[in-house]
């Protein structure tokens, strides 16, 4: 089977100033000497692309990727726009932190031609930010968002919620002045606590005590109702977006397509063939530099597991999957793929199926992650 060739592409940027307690992403702290390097084995790691592939959309994620300085942001920005140039009509994200962001980046990014800032914002209450150690203000929200707007950069907001001892109530505060900053997109997540991180020790030392799970799904709803009056279209489990503002970049992964990444930890599907890099700086660093291959992980997908894939991604859109169109896709019809699966679903009222599109129902958007290894 061929693949078309991808036409997004991720960047992976590692640096931050202090690794967030819930945080388990690729990160590095307190490594400034390894920026100039990163960026040049970065550079390198393009150049093994041989010839440049266009995208139409391209992600700057971390990490932090405000972190690096005006300078260095420009010369990543040249050096990507090298190796994918952008078509038509692209989307170019890119992640930043409210804390980290002045006028002089902002220049940078949009005389670059960046069109779009998804800002971890997380919350606007001082508690809740510091509980979450991130150290930012709402202030430093409000005027990231301010001068976003000033330069014709859309934005997009990350809020948390059911962090330990929040109310609902402040939850909703939450939201409302989320949507009063006028964002193009939001996405909400539910505290999580992954083994490995500090979160997740001070949970087993009691600690920290999660939100009742009755009153994290109380808050993903109100999210969902309240975003939705707002005027914002819920398209996935976690994401909002103004008509005509769905993130390009992420329907990409959603809908089983390819794309190009770099960097440490950064993950690529190309050819049918997954690919993840080395999640440590270090080691990263140091194979780009030998002239090896970054590649930690590698994976082949063959024809079913690729269907199995697109079905879960598919679910995961509110709009759900289409069986006419899955099976052009895949190969597969839904049927002969989960159809005992789908059946059992339905029957508890998790799936909706209308015998041509199947979809997640209220009751089963809440649940969703214990869905999945049923389908894989
Ligand atoms: S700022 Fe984001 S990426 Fe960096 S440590 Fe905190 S949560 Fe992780």
């Amino acid at each position: 089977m061929s693949f078309p060739p991808p036409r997004a592409a991720y960047v992976h940027i590692p640096f931050c100033v202090h690794r967030c307690g819930y945080c388990n992403f690729t990160v590095i702290t307190d490594r400034d000497d390894l920026v100039e390097p990163l960026l040049t084995a970065i550079e390198t790691e393009l150049s093994w692309l041989e010839t440049p592939q266009s995208v139409d959309t391209l992600y700057f994620g971390g990490g932090t990727p405000t972190y690096l300085s005006p300078l260095q942001l420009r010369k990543l920005c040249e050096v990507l726009l090298q190796w994918h140039p952008l078509s038509q009509g692209y989307e170019w994200t890119v992640e930043a932190n409210p804390g980290d962001l002045d006028s002089e980046r902002i220049q940078v990014l949009s005389e670059q031609g960046v069109n779009r800032l998804s800002l971890g914002s997380q919350s606007f209450r001082r508690e809740k930010l510091t509980m979450l150690e991130r150290d930012h203000s709402a202030a430093e929200i409000r005027s990231a968002v301010e001068l976003c707007r000033q330069v014709g950069i859309g934005v997009s907001l990350d809020l948390i919620f059911g962090t330990p001892g929040e109310t609902l109530s402040e939850w909703l505060t939450d939201l409302e002045q989320a949507i009063q900053l006028e964002p193009d997109h939001i996405s909400t997540y539910g505290l999580t606590f992954e083994r490995g991180t500090q979160f997740w020790n001070r949970l087993q030392h009691r600690e920290l005590i999660p939100v009742a799970e009755e009153l994290e799904r109380e808050m993903y709803l109100a999210a969902i109702d309240l975003l939705a009056e707002a005027g914002f279209d819920h398209y996935e489990i976690s994401n909002f977006a103004r008509p005509g503002y769905r993130s390009r970049h992420n329907e990409t992964y959603w809908s089983g397509r390819g794309y190009f990444a770099v960097g440490p930890g950064a993950a690529r599907y190309v050819d049918g063939v997954r690919q993840t890099n080395h999640r440590s700086t270090t080691t990263y660093l140091r194979r780009v530099q030998q002239g090896l291959s970054p590649v930690a992980e590698e994976e082949r997908l063959d024809a079913i597991s690729r269907a199995r894939e697109a079905l879960v991604f598919g679910l995961r859109r509110i709009s759900g999957i289409e069986r006419t169109s899955f099976e052009a896709l895949t190969g597969f019809t839904l049927a002969e793929l989960a159809g005992d699966t789908i059946h059992r679903f339905v029957d508890l009222g998790m799936l909706a199926d209308d015998g041509e599109c199947v979809k997640l129902t209220r009751e089963g958007l809440l649940i969703s992650d214990s869905l999945w290894p049923e389908f894989l």
